[in-house]
């Protein structure tokens, strides 16, 4: 009498394989565009805490000097600055200028990018300063 052996395999199916990789499908193009989404979210909420930070210091630096520094560069190192200049998450540096009155104009290089996430307007990334009033500091 012949007996059969029948063998296990130990490799996958073609259908198993097939499944798997939809599935893996399916998960990824529901999760990849949320997490672009979450990671844009993130880097307009902390350009805006940059820019505040860098207000900030800009703000006591007035206190100090009577008028805001020339370079935002002044602020790093200083007593009453920053450790470190921030960047926009999106990369570049922060456009700094003083206008004619003497207001102090921060604004994200990126910001159009920032719309939609975090705000409507790019407007929402530029801090405007009032120029310092000698008669007020101390
Ligand atoms: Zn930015």
């Amino acid at each position: 009498m012949i007996t059969r052996c029948t063998r296990r395999s130990a490799a996958f199916s073609l259908v198993e394989l097939l499944s798997a990789t939809l599935v893996l499908g399916v998960l990824s193009s529901l999760a990849v565009p949320l997490y672009t989404s979450q990671r844009k979210s993130a880097a307009g909420r902390v350009c805006k805490a940059n820019e505040a930070a860098i207000a900030r210091a800009a703000a006591a630096w007035v206190l100090r000097h009577g008028e805001y520094p020339a370079e935002p560069d002044d602020l790093v190192g200083a007593p009453e600055g920053l450790a470190w200049l921030p960047k926009c998450p999106l990369g570049g540096d922060y456009q700094w200028q003083i206008g004619d009155t003497g207001a102090l104009t921060i604004t994200c290089p990126r910001a159009a990018e920032h719309i939609g996430f975090g705000g409507t307007e790019a407007s929402e990334w530029v801090m405007v300063l009032a120029a310092p009033r000698r008669d007020l500091l101390p």
